[in-house]
């Protein structure tokens, strides 16, 4: 799985942040999120599909 966060889109809510810490980071000028890698460790799947669920700008995506 692989995920990007659409700098346009992104208001800096940090709610993707607060379930998946290991794969975003957040911008300490702005608080708008970016994933720290492309590729989703195994481990963090779960996480992620919780992020995307929870973001109400509809950032992020998998693929
Ligand atoms: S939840 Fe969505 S809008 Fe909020 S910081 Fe994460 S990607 Fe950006």
């Amino acid at each position: 799985m692989r995920v990007r966060v659409d700098p346009e889109r992104c208001q800096g809510h940090t709610l993707c942040w607060m379930h998946a810490p290991k794969v975003f980071e957040l911008s300490e000028t702005d608080g708008h999120s970016s994933a720290v890698q492309e590729e989703v460790p195994d481990d963090q799947q779960d996480q992620v599909v919780e992020a995307v669920r929870s973001c109400p700008e509809r950032a992020i995506s998998v693929f």
